[in-house]
């Protein structure tokens, strides 16, 4: 595989003794090339030109990709130049830079980069060309990232189409039936919910929210408190940074709820808003979005996001670990946009997310015993016909990398739990509802915030506890009436309140 990058560097001035200049030229790229090649590949100072204040080079390499030859270059013949002749570089960039590589795969369909390129490919032997490569580029890697980006498009494009992943684990026995309604459709006959002024969005009343928080006191008494989990409350808004890391961001900006900031709290600077609202009554969008900035943070879309940026950068002590919390403040917010449906796909959810911290063999321990308490939750509580089942993982999910069986040996990875709809259609043919999930993801998100144990690796996890989807799985099973619902269940629900009756 060959690379070449013609780099163009423009001198704070122009150089008085160009023999002596030129000779350094070629010491330094020996030097540079040994130092960031060397045995791994030929690399080659191909081209060199001096004319005036700019010096054109050309570096070619048959192994590492060639930028990181060129950047040692600068550092050396500036400071060399400098010392010797008083002239440095003030800027450089890649007019031209290509490179070769091999695809898993031959691209299906063109393949696009925002940033100005050519690309070519002979089935899986592909080039690429980035043109205009700044001095930022150079330095950030984005050669090497644009190779990365290629073929995850390139990867994408095999893929898609194909079924997720999902691989049945375990089945419960299978139940009466005794309803079959949309359990929304009834919540609303009853008035115990109102679709919210808003999105996918909705007002629950007394009833309802009684039996959302009585799922939570369930799972909050059954399984968590059990096992050791402490609660914590976190910030409602997630930082673009933490997304970053996470890979939230390149993986869903078109599911998130964008935050934007007033441009300033002055009375004064929004007198022309107010009064505007004043004299039409409506709002003035022109004038608002004048008044606003851009989006400066996301509503939180999940919550471990924020529990590791609560650990970032920090060692825990062993006396602390396994660490083991939950957030139920945050409430979660997606563009769910075409897929809302009742309450069970909104746009904005109550949901329990425990996040545990701890070395394999502990989060391995956790997980049997976090199964066992959810199955007698679900077995003996709510009484629901479920099943689980291993799935791609909800991190590859979310940052958008395609879904492969995890080679660990489901050690790593998701398990979804799903119940039957009745509503929905037989039990073979229907698609049946997530309700919650578990994961072990590694030291995936432990080393992207660089979070240490006082000794040896940690990994860490989360379980999704949806609680919209616990209670329209029982509501959609059980039906509204408390004749209905197992006693396990009423036990915990105790008196509901009554219902809002309207005229
Ligand atoms: P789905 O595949 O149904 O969209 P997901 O994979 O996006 O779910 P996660 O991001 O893994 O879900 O979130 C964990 C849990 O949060 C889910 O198991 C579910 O209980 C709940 N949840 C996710 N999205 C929604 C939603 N739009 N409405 C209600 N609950 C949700
Ligand atoms: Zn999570
Ligand atoms: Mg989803």
């Amino acid at each position: 595989m060959e690379h070449r990058l013609e780099a163009e560097l423009t001198l704070s001035g122009r150089v008085a003794d160009v023999a002596a200049a030129r000779e350094l030229v070629a010491r330094v790229a020996a030097d540079a090339i040994q130092r960031t090649i060397g045995a791994r590949g030929e690399g080659r100072l191909a081209e060199e030109t001096l004319d005036g204040d700019r010096l054109t080079l050309v570096f070619e390499s048959s192994g590492p990709r060639p930028h990181q030859t060129l950047l040692a270059f600068v550092r050396r013949f500036s400071e060399e130049l400098g010392r010797a002749q008083k002239v440095g570089v003030r800027s450089f960039r890649a007019s031209k830079y290509r490179t070769q590589f091999s695809l898993a795969a031959a691209p299906k369909k063109p393949i696009s980069l925002p940033i100005p390129h050519h690309f070519s490919h002979h089935g899986t032997d592909a080039t690429l060309e980035l043109t205009e490569l700044s001095e930022a580029g150079l330095r950030d890697n984005w050669m090497d990232r644009a190779v990365t980006l290629v073929r995850e498009k390139v990867d994408k494009q095999h893929y898609e189409g194909k079924e997720q992943f999902w691989s049945l684990l375990t089945e419960s026995p299978r139940r009466e039936m005794p309803f079959s309604r949309d359990p929304t459709e009834e919540m609303l006959k009853r008035h115990w919910v109102r679709p919210g002024p808003t999105k996918g969005k909705w007002f629950l009343g007394p009833t309802a929210a009684h039996l959302l928080r009585t799922m939570e006191r369930i799972a909050r008494e059954e399984v968590l408190e059990p096992l050791g989990f402490h609660e914590v409350v976190q910030p409602h808004h997630d930082s673009f940074d933490i997304l970053l890391k996470t890979g939230h961001l390149a993986g869903l900006p078109g599911e998130f709820y964008y935050v934007s900031e007033p441009k300033t709290r002055d009375p004064a600077a929004w007198e022309k808003f107010t009064d505007l609202v004043k004299l039409t009554g409506e709002v003035p969008r022109d004038e608002l979005e004048r008044m606003v900035t851009g989006p400066t943070a996301i509503s939180c879309y999940a919550q471990c996001p924020t529990v590791y940026w609560w650990l970032s950068g920090r060692t825990i002590a062993t006396e602390s670990l396994p660490l083991l919390v939950f957030d139920r403040s945050a409430v979660s917010n997606r563009y769910e946009s075409g897929g809302r449906h009742g309450l069970e796909r909104v746009d904005e959810f109550h949901r329990i997310e425990p996040v545990y911290v701890g070395t394999r063999d502990d989060l391995l321990a956790l997980r049997e015993r976090l199964l066992e308490r959810y199955a007698r939750v679900f077995n003996e509580i709510l009484e629901l016909e479920w099943r689980t089942a291993w799935v791609t993982p909800f991190y590859m999910q979310q940052s958008g990398e395609v879904g492969v069986e995890d080679a660990d040996a489901r050690v790593k990875g998701t398990i979804d739990f799903e119940a039957y709809l009745p509503y929905r259609g037989t039990r073979e043919k229907s698609e049946w509802l997530e309700f919650q999930n578990l994961s072990i993801v590694g030291d995936k998100y432990t080393q992207a915030f660089a979070i240490k144990a006082q000794k040896g690796e940690i990994w860490s996890g989360c379980t999704g506890i949806g609680l919209e989807r616990w209670l329209t799985a029982f509501l959609a099973q059980k039906g509204l009436d408390v004749d209905g619902w197992p006693s396990g269940f009423r036990e915990f629900a105790g008196d509901l309140p009554h219902d809002v009756k309207f005229l």
